[in-house]
């Protein structure tokens, strides 16, 4: 299991150069595609021709020669047999569920998932009938305990957002596999850091507009499967990715395929960082959950699902007791030290810092916030890579003591 290396696995894709052998491959931006015989368009929207049966491409809400190269990278990274890419993060969920459930289905969810995915499953799915019971992450237990016979699908992060709950994900494999579910499981946080799908998910869906593309210029998103599951998305009569219709736009695809060679070196240092922000707080007594701290209460889980030598990833989260003193933090860190920015999302080169319960979380009731173990102060940091560390380090410290919250 620990024997995957998501990083030495992209090289074994077959290299796609350019036009005039470009080291880069050329961006094919046709929308539509000729083909050489009549007969072929037929046997095409039959299912028996696509770029991977040896067939071509027809249409690029189908398939695209260039977003199918970044496809292909996906899925080497991944350990899955194919991938698709889709125009955002929440464009993949939401493909992915509505292609698993329909009316009368029935969801297991993590209750700590990013705010959006929540209000998916909590107010817009059971509009079309499918319903979802929400349960702790970190306890598979709990998601056995809810399954109904109409049960389809498991739903986790990895790691959860913003409480960085983990999900033991070989043991809600099991209880899928027993119950013939499909295990769905959102990586965003950790990409290469853990593989769920060698771990034994299902479907491992992805915002790539995070740590992936990681210059926080584009929005995308990523559904790694098996090859039967990508095909049943992009079956051109039923597949909910040809019948929404959120395709990549393949200039997105060429920017992500250009930035993935570095993404294992950058999930390093934004390791390798997070770790030293977060020993320096936790040194000034604030209160900070991150899975490389020696007290992080899931860490031999962590260690046992991740994989070796790409870090605890950058995310971390502060409990700074209220909104206001998070506010004051964020707003000192930014406009006096010019330590970060105030902004949501995350994965960017520079810091990045938002107080999840009035944001990104805001879609979740107070009383579910407290329930998954969301305090109201609750500050996530994405570590940024920009800067010398130890000036981080005294920006941070500056500010976490001019506003009061050491002495
Ligand atoms: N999944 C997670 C864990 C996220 O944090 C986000 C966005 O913040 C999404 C999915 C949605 O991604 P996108 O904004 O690319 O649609």
């Amino acid at each position: 299991m620990k024997t995957f290396d998501p990083v030495q696995a992209i090289t074994r894709v077959r290299r796609e150069f350019g036009e005039h052998g470009g080291v880069c491959p050329s961006i094919s931006r046709s929308s539509t595609f000729t083909v050489m015989a009549p007969e072929t368009m037929p046997e095409i929207f039959q299912g028996l021709r696509s770029p991977d049966k040896g067939g071509c491409y027809l249409y690029s809400r189908h398939f695209n020669p260039t977003i199918d190269v970044l496809a292909r990278y996906l899925a080497a990274m991944e350990g899955t047999e194919y991938a698709v890419c889709t125009a955002s993060g929440m464009a993949a969920i939401a493909c992915t569920l509505l292609q698993i459930c329909s009316q009368g289905d029935h969801i297991v969810a993590s209750h700590t998932v990013y705010g959006g995915t929540h209000a998916l499953l909590e107010d817009l799915l059971p509009e079309l009938g499918v319903t979802t019971s929400f349960v702790t992450p970190d306890d598979p237990a709990a998601f056995r305990a809810a399954l109904r016979p109409t049960t389809k699908v498991l739903y986790t992060e990895t790691i959860g957002n913003p409480t960085l709950k983990v999900a033991d994900i070989p043991a809600l494999a099991r209880i899928a596999k027993e119950h013939g579910l499909q295990l769905v499981v959102d990586n965003t946080f950790t990409p290469m850091i853990v593989s769920p799908a060698v771990l034994g998910a299902d479907v491992v869906v992805y915002s790539m507009t995070k740590f992936i593309n990681g210059a926080s210029d584009l929005l995308a998103g990523a559904i790694c499967a098996r090859r039967s599951f990508v095909h049943d998305l992009m079956n051109l009569h039923t597949g909910r990715m040809m019948l929404l219709g959120p395709s990549m736009d393949p200039r997105a695809a060429f920017d992500i395929i250009q930035r993935l060679p570095h993404l294992a070196v950058r999930l390093r240092e934004h390791g390798r960082r997070a770790l030293a922000v977060a020993q320096h707080l936790t040194a000034l007594g604030l209160k900070v959950t991150y899975p490389g701290l020696p007290n992080f209460p899931q860490r031999t889980l962590f260690r046992a699902l991740r994989n070796e030598g790409l870090g605890d990833g950058g995310i971390l989260a502060v409990d700074c007791g209220t909104p206001a003193k998070a506010d004051q933090l964020m707003d000192r860190l930014q406009n006096v030290e010019r330590f970060g920015f105030m902004a949501v999302s995350l994965g960017y080169f520079d810091t990045l810092m938002s107080c999840s319960g009035a944001t990104t979380s805001s879609e979740i009731a107070p009383a579910d916030q407290a329930a998954m173990g969301l305090s109201p102060g609750l500050l996530r940091l994405s570590v940024g890579i920009t800067g010398r560390l130890q000036e981080r380090l005294a920006q941070l410290d500056r500010a976490v003591r001019a506003v009061g919250l050491a002495v």
